[in-house]
């Protein structure tokens, strides 16, 4: 079915030679409890039903837009559940970038090229492959317009067309800036051009911060700040991810080594909302523990960054405050008034999480929740993944407009249910299968350490719950910088896993 891997037998080949390349170089001890991760994690985010369950032979139109990590799974698994459909997949991109991999480009660990490989690889034989952006959907004719293809017609349609960067919205703020005036950001990419600038940037960005802080003293610490937007955002984690990463590395702790020099160092996390975490199991490590074992990180909670002034190194946030008043003897409470203010910071360094959107061309179409928070985002309903009010469209990945699941581990997940439910709706069946919300960061809280946060709609929800999952581990580090990469190529892409 696959130009190059034409089997799973050869996929987990071709991954295992992957994984032996990754780990060559590591001690015998390192290497063996790599083993026991390497048995552990095929079962990571278990139970995905690995096999779609119902298939049809009906002969159908399928368009899926977008082909990164969620379009090419959704691809993939309809391929083999619908064997005479006739399957296109609109996609610009070449090239496909494994997005998870740039926070260890930031961290000095892998480089851009070990992140890309050709989109060709992974769209099977059989599929019609559409170079092109869609610039337009009109669900009430199941029809879309393309860029340089004009209109095309669908029977059954999945969007998979991921999250939006809206640097553009902090006032001051432009992709262009990442890399200058002591500017970093780890999310910056270029799908077309596939590269992923914000990783080898914030790489230079980590070691300048090291260098500035070497030249420093603990009387005339650098000032550092690290953002989070009040948007939601593809893996929540990452901006605490380079937090603790560039924090450790001051420490000596990256792949350059150095003596200590996080006292000279301090460190803002200017974020909205009130806590490090959602979820309070894992909220609760990272704010008694993880965080104050660095010392020098001040967390500034409902601050939200909305003007840089880039030539002078000022950052303005948004500041919401609550001021206590009167006690009510009746609801034997305070009066809480919320009142909003502006606040202004210098820095040296500053790493600029962007606010996230849905791209336009959902977001400007009938397909987009029409009003509320989730304005613009795939209408889907947030356990069958089908669209609330045209039953032959389906979403996958970022786009989707639920409460929870902007990760490529989710889209995963997602992978399975759309294409049971879909394939259900071809035929004429009740759809069954059902999204739990199940989203998991690892969230890298030092060189060599990782909180597996998984959790779903109900709670946390890990895969292993003989180990508690929110206690940081080496084994989960091990698995994401050896396992996961190899896994993504070679199983989760081709809809084996
Ligand atoms: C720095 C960083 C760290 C991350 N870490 C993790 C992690 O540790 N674990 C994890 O699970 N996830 C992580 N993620 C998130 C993960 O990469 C995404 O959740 C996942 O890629 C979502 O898949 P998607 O298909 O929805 O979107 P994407 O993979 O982003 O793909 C969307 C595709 O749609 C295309 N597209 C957009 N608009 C159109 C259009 N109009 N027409 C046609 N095509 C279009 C784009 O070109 C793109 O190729 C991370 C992401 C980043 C950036």
């Amino acid at each position: 079915m696959y130009k190059k891997i034409e089997s799973s037998k050869i996929a987990y080949e071709a991954l295992s030679n992957e994984v032996m390349s990754n780990t060559e170089g590591m001690n015998r001890r390192d290497a063996l409890k790599m083993m026991g991760v390497g048995g552990a994690a095929m079962m990571m985010g278990s139970p995905v039903q690995t096999v779609a369950s119902e298939s049809s032979d009906k002969n159908v139109k399928i368009i899926i837009v977008g082909g990164g990590a969620g379009g090419i799974m959704a691809t993939a698994r309809l391929r083999s559940a619908a064997p005479n459909a006739e399957i296109t997949i609109i996609a610009p991109n070449e090239i496909h970038l494994y997005q998870p991999g740039q926070v260890f480009m930031a961290a000095g660990l892998l480089e851009e090229s070990d992140i890309q490989k050709n989109n060709a690889d992974f769209i099977p034989d059989g599929v019609n492959w559409i170079k092109d952006e869609v610039t337009s959907f009109d669900p009430e004719q199941n029809k879309l317009t393309t860029a340089k293809n004009g209109d095309l017609e669908y029977d059954y349609l999945v969007v998979a067309t991921g999250i939006a960067y809206d640097y553009e919205a902090i006032e001051g703020m432009s992709e262009a800036l990442v890399g200058k005036n002591g500017i970093s950001s780890v999310y910056l990419s270029n799908f077309t051009e596939g590269t992923a600038k914000g990783g080898t940037e914030t790489w230079k960005w980590f070691k300048e911060v090291r260098e500035a802080a070497t030249n420093a003293s603990p009387d005339k610490p650098i000032d550092v700040i690290f953002t989070q937007p009040d948007t939601p955002i593809k893996c929540g984690g990452a901006p605490q991810k380079i937090l603790y990463l560039s924090d450790d590395h001051l420490r000596g702790n990256g792949p350059d080594g150095g003596e200590d020099v996080s006292k000279n160092a301090k460190y803002s996390f200017c974020k909205n909302g009130k806590t490090l975490f959602g979820v309070p199991e894992y909220n609760k490590v990272l704010t008694e523990e993880v965080s104050p074992m660095y010392g020098n990180i001040d967390n500034k909670y409902n601050h939200v960054l909305r003007k840089i002034d880039a030539d002078n190194k000022i950052a303005t946030f948004e500041h919401t405050y609550e001021i206590k008043g009167e006690y009510d003897e009746d609801l034997e409470e305070y009066d809480v008034t919320e009142h909003k203010k502006s606040v202004t910071l210098a820095y040296d360094y500053i790493h600029v999480v962007p606010p996230m959107k849905p791209v336009d061309a959902v977001a400007n179409s009938l397909l987009g929740w029409q009003k509320g928070t989730a304005k613009g985002w795939l209408e889907c309903d947030q356990y069958t993944l089908q669209h609330r009010r045209f039953e032959n469209v389906f979403g996958i990945g970022d786009i989707l407009g639920t409460p929870m699941g902007k990760t490529g581990g989710s889209a995963r997940h997602h992978g399975p249910i759309l294409v049971d439910n879909l394939i259900s709706v071809m035929e004429g069946k009740k759809l069954k299968a059902q999204f739990d919300g199940y989203t998991v960061c690892p969230l890298k809280t030092e060189y060599g350490s990782i909180m597996m946060a998984e959790f779903n709609y109900d709670g946390v929800a890990p895969s292993f719950p003989v180990l508690d999952p929110s206690r940081p581990r080496w084994m989960w580090w091990a698995f994401d910088l050896h396992m996961l990469k190899p896994m993504y190529w070679y199983l989760m892409m081709r809809g084996i896993m």
